[in-house]
């Protein structure tokens, strides 16, 4: 693993995130309260500021500060989610440069925060799946993105999506989404 791999990633996923602002925003209007797109805009963008500001010189420390900005700067239950994620990483990423080791450090610190087992239509149900098709040796874009799908089916049971019980089927959830986006610019960017 390459920090500037890392620091691409991060890139990469801030512009995937502010590009598929409106999309994110629409798929939480549809079974929460709008923002979701507006949230990640933000937090990712106040991520890339502060890498240009701050420069971190190790992974760990790259993640660290991933998670501290996304923490402190989005107001949303995904800003300290994904900061936890983060936050984790940072924390494996001291001692292992193994990627799977370190994904499941973030999904790790994303439950511990959220309480969200698989199959409650959350981003947890994106992570879980993908970690373990990387150690299957078949993460791919499309792989990915069948997984992201999968949420659709499922009826939420944390998060405000299961205030709507049974009327969350059929849509996708938009964390898992996001997260969708976090793990195909972890492939573009070779991590
Ligand atoms: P908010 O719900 O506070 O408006 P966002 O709209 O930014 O926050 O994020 C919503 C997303 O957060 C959901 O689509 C879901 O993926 C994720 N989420 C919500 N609660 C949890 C939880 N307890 N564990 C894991 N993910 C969660
Ligand atoms: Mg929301
Ligand atoms: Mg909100």
């Amino acid at each position: 693993m390459e920090l500037n791999n890392v620091k691409n990633w991060l890139e990469l996923f801030t512009t995937k995130v502010n590009e598929n602002k409106a999309y994110l925003s629409d798929l939480d209007g549809a079974i929460g309260d709008g923002d979701h797109g507006m949230n990640m805009a933000r937090g990712t963008t106040e991520m890339q500021a502060a890498m240009t500001e701050k420069n971190p010189e190790t992974i760990a420390d790259t993640f660290k500060l991933a998670g501290m900005t996304l923490v402190s700067k989005v107001g949303g239950a995904s800003g300290p989610l994904y900061g936890s994620a983060f936050i984790g990483m940072a924390k494996a990423a001291k001692d292992s440069e193994d990627l799977v080791t370190i994904l499941e450090a973030g999904v790790e610190g994303i439950q511990k925060r959220g309480k969200a087992e698989a199959g409650e239509k959350t981003m947890v149900d994106t992570w879980l799946p993908v970690i373990e098709a990387l150690k299957a040796g078949d993460l791919t874009t499309e792989t990915v993105e069948a997984i992201v799908e999968k949420t659709k089916a499922i009826q939420a049971t944390k998060g405000r999506a299961s205030y709507l019980g049974e009327r969350s089927v059929g849509h996708l959830d938009p964390g898992a989404v996001s997260s969708g986006y976090l793990f195909t610019t972890m492939i573009e960017a070779e991590v």
